[in-house]
């Protein structure tokens, strides 16, 4: 899989936002909002990063953030300054893993600040199309987990289905890992060696292709 910093004009497959987006009003984002969104993990610092760095240029810009469009991308001259800014850091880390990083992290954190106060944080949608009052929780069968490995452009990805995941069996019956969120990478690969040493009749094929997917990332 390739990872490159995204320019305008790119993912013109992605659902477009009606209109404006949230702004990124608000100041950082607590442990409290970051959970709120669908995951028991703490913020990752990475992503706190990001958010922090957003949120001083702004300040020092004099501009507020607008966020709309395709992604939660940012608007206006807010967006060339940052653009700038992010390629600058981008050239200066060492090896892919931290351009990976880096890369996962500052799709979130527009993504964290461009929803605000527009997305419903359960159900990802609109606040006025939320479908919270629809979902019927349940529980899933005793010993089963599932682990939701989602790409960061899909994270507050308004069609995105496997979120329903979670909102119906709950976040610890269905958890989120975020690829390039080294946090949530090792829970996840923490939980499955746990559990490939608990139960040694776990799915070598799908545990075997996990770990594929693990060793093909750039
Ligand atoms: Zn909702």
């Amino acid at each position: 899989m390739a990872f490159s910093t995204e320019t305008a004009g790119e993912e013109a497959e992605e659902e477009a936002l009606p209109g404006p987006a949230g702004a990124g009003g608000g100041g950082e984002v607590s442990s409290e909002e970051w959970q709120r969104w669908g995951t028991s993990s703490p913020l990752p610092t990475v992503v706190a990063s990001v958010v922090r760095q957003l949120l001083e240029m702004e300040s020092s810009a004099g501009e507020k953030m607008r966020f709309g469009g395709v992604g939660s991308k940012l608007k206006g001259d807010f967006k060339d300054v940052e653009d700038r800014k992010h390629r600058a850091v981008y050239q200066t880390l060492a090896d892919s893993d931290q351009k990976l990083q880096y890369y996962s992290a500052r799709q979130i954190g527009c993504r964290l600040l461009g929803s605000r106060g527009y997305l419903c944080q359960k159900c990802w949608l609109p606040m006025e199309d939320c479908m919270c009052s629809k979902l019927a929780p349940c529980n899933l069968w005793r010993g089963i987990r599932f682990w939701l490995y989602m790409h960061p452009k899909d994270f507050l990805r308004q069609n995105n289905t496997g979120k329903l995941l979670w909102q119906v069996f709950g976040i610890q019956a269905a958890s989120l890992c975020l690829f390039g969120i080294q946090e949530h990478e090792d829970i996840m690969w923490d939980a499955f060696q746990r559990s490939g040493n608990l139960k040694p009749t776990l799915d070598k094929q799908t545990c075997g292709f996990l770990l594929g997917m693990r060793a093909c990332r750039p």
